[in-house]
C-alpha cells in the first residue's frame, strides 16, 4: 500500500492511493474458506495512457505538424523503439545525465544491451548510414514517437513522453538553421500558440573552439570552487560546460559572470552565427543569444536554440535543437553536416491546454434499433450509410435495450441526431430521424431518402 493510504470499506476493499490516481480496488473473496486478495495492475510510474478524451487533442497537433512538414518537402522516417546501447553511449555521450542516469538499459535474451531510446537523433543517424541514405544527397526527415527516459516524473517531465523531431543531413549552410528555426515558429502561428513561447539561441562553435574554451572555464570555475554545488563539482571535471545550464538559484551570479563560449568562438562558426541570426532578422522572427544555452547532448556543434516558455514552471523548454556535424562520422559515417531539433508533445499540449479541441470525435448520429427486425435491418442500414457518407460519423446502437434506454444512450453520445428504426418504420420503409440538440424535433421519411437527407442535415 502506498505511503499515506487510508483505508475504506465499501462492498468490498478499497485501498486509495495518492494524488490523481483512481484507488487500488482489492477484492476479497471467500475461496475454500480463505481470503483471496486480487489487487489491480496500474500503469508504470511516469507513463500516461492517454485516454479518447484527450487523443483527438493530440491527432490535431500531430496532423498539423505532419502537413506543415510536407509543406517543406520533408519525409517521415519511423524508426525502431529499442536500440543497442552502445548507440546512445557514443552519440549522447557517456558522461550526460541522458546516459548517466536516465535511459532504460536491459539485456535481452541473448544477452545483448539494449536500450529505450531517450531520443530520436542518434536512431536516425544509425538508419541513415546503416541504409546509405547519405550518399552523394541530402535528407530532409522527421519522425515522432515515443522517447522513454528514467526521470523523476512531475508536470511534464514523464518517464515515457512523446517527441515530433526534424533531421536534415548534407547541408552545412546557415540557411538550413534558419529553415528550421522558422519551420518552428511557424508551427507555433498554425497552433495559435506564438505569443507563449520565445526563442533562444546560440553558438556552440567547432570541437575545438569548444576544447580550447572548455579549459578557460574550468580555470575560471576552479577559482570559485566554493561556490559550486555538488553537481556543479561533479560536472568540473566531466562535461563543465553543462554547469551553464544549472538551474540552481545560488549559482546564477558565478555563471553571468563566466567566461563565455561567444568571445572564443572560431571565424567560421561566429561567421556561420551571424549569418544566421540574419536570416531570422530577414523573416522577423524574434530571438535572444543565451550565452548559457548549451544543451545537454555532447553531440551538438555551431547553432543551438529552445523555445521556451514561462507558463509551464522549469519544465520550460517545449523545443530544442541544433546543428549536429560530427555525429555521423562519430558513428561510423561519412562525415556529414546535420542539424535537427525535437519537440515534446505533452509540454505543448499543456502549452495550448483547452485551445486546441476538434469537434471531429463526436458522432453525427445514433442509430437505435428496437425489436429483433430492426435490429437486421439496421445493421444493414449503417454499413449502407458508411458506405454513401464516408465522413458520417454513425454510431450504431449494441446490445440491445428498451427504445428508452436507447434514447438515452443516443443523448449520452453527444450526437445531433438520433435514426430511429422500429418496428412502425420498418413496417413502413420508414426511419425516424430526431434532433437531439436543436428544436426542430422529429421526423420520419422513407428509407430510401436518408442517405440524401443527412447529406443536406449534416452537410457532408
Ligand atoms: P530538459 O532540460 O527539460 O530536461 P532536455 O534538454 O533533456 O530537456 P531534449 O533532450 O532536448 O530535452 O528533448 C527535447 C524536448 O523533449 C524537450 O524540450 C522537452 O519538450 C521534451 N522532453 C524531454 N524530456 C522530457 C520528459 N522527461 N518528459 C516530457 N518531455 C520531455
Ligand atoms: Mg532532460
Amino acid at each position: 500500500m502506498p505511503s499515506g493510504g487510508r483505508l475504506e470499506y465499501n462492498a468490498g476493499l478499497y485501498l486509495s492511493s495518492f494524488g490523481r490516481k483512481p484507488p487500488i480496488r482489492v477484492n476479497l473473496t471467500n475461496f475454500a474458506g480463505k481470503f483471496v486478495v486480487s489487487k489491480s495492475i496500474q500503469a508504470v510510474r511516469g507513463m500516461n495512457d492517454i485516454l479518447p478524451v484527450d487523443t483527438a487533442r493530440w491527432q490535431a497537433v500531430e496532423s498539423i505538424f505532419a502537413t506543415l512538414m510536407a509543406s517543406y518537402g520533408y519525409g517521415e522516417i519511423r524508426l525502431p523503439i529499442i536500440e543497442k546501447t552502445e548507440l546512445f553511449k557514443r552519440s549522447i555521450g557517456e558522461v550526460t545525465d541522458i546516459v548517466e542516469k536516465e535511459m532504460y538499459t536491459f539485456e535481452d535474451r541473448n544477452g545483448d544491451s539494449l536500450t529505450l531510446r531517450p531520443e530520436g537523433t542518434a536512431g536516425c543517424v544509425r538508419a541513415c548510414i546503416q541504409h546509405g541514405l547519405l550518399h552523394n544527397q541530402t535528407q530532409r526527415l522527421w519522425y515522432k514517437g515515443a522517447m522513454f527516459r528514467h526521470e523523476r516524473p512531475q508536470k511534464g517531465r514523464y518517464r515515457q513522453f512523446h517527441q515530433m523531431g526534424v533531421e536534415v543531413f548534407g547541408l552545412a549552410g546557415p540557411d538550413i538553421d534558419a529553415e528550421l528555426i522558422m519551420m518552428t515558429a511557424r508551427l507555433w502561428h498554425k497552433l495559435d500558440m506564438a505569443d507563449d513561447v520565445h526563442l533562444e539561441i546560440n553558438s556552440l562553435g567547432s570541437p575545438a573552439a569548444r576544447h580550447a574554451y572548455r579549459q578557460i572555464l574550468v580555470d575560471y570555475l576552479q577559482q570559485h570552487r566554493d561556490a559550486l554545488d555538488d553537481d556543479s563539482l561533479r560536472r568540473l571535471e566531466s562535461n563543465p560546460l553543462r554547469i551553464l545550464d544549472s538551474k540552481n538559484p545560488q549559482m546564477q551570479s558565478l555563471i553571468a559572470e563566466a567566461p563565455k563560449l561567444n568571445d572564443y568562438l572560431d571565424e567560421e562558426s561566429e561567421q556561420h552565427f551571424r549569418q544566421v541570426c540574419a536570416l531570422l532578422d530577414a523573416v522577423g522572427i524574434k530571438y535572444r543569444v543565451n550565452p548559457c544555452l548549451v544543451r545537454g547532448l555532447d553531440y551538438y556543434s555551431k547553432t543551438v536554440f529552445e523555445w521556451v516558455t514561462d507558463r509551464l514552471g522549469a519544465q520550460g523548454t517545449v523545443c530544442a535543437g541544433g546543428r549536429f556535424d560530427g555525429l555521423v562520422e562519430q558513428l561510423g559515417g561519412k562525415a556529414t553536416p546535420a542539424m535537427g531539433f525535437a519537440l515534446g508533445l505533452e509540454r505543448l499540449l499543456s502549452l495550448l491546454e483547452d485551445r486546441l479541441l476538434p469537434d471531429n470525435t463526436v458522432p453525427h448520429a445514433y442509430l437505435i434499433m428496437a425489436g429483433e427486425k430492426a435490429e437486421q435491418a439496421g445493421r444493414i442500414l449503417a454499413e449502407q450509410l458508411r458506405d454513401a457518407l464516408p465522413a458520417l460519423r454513425l454510431l450504431a446502437n449494441a446490445g440491445g435495450g428498451s427504445f428508452k434506454s436507447q434514447m438515452k444512450r443516443a443523448d449520452k453520445s453527444g450526437a445531433a441526431l438520433a435514426l430511429i428504426l422500429g418496428e412502425d418504420e420498418m413496417n413502413a420503409a420508414q426511419i425516424g430521424i430526431k434532433d437531439l440538440r436543436g428544436k426542430s424535433g422529429q421526423e420520419s421519411i422513407a428509407q430510401t431518402q436518408l442517405v440524401a437527407a443527412l447529406a443536406d442535415k449534416l452537410k457532408l
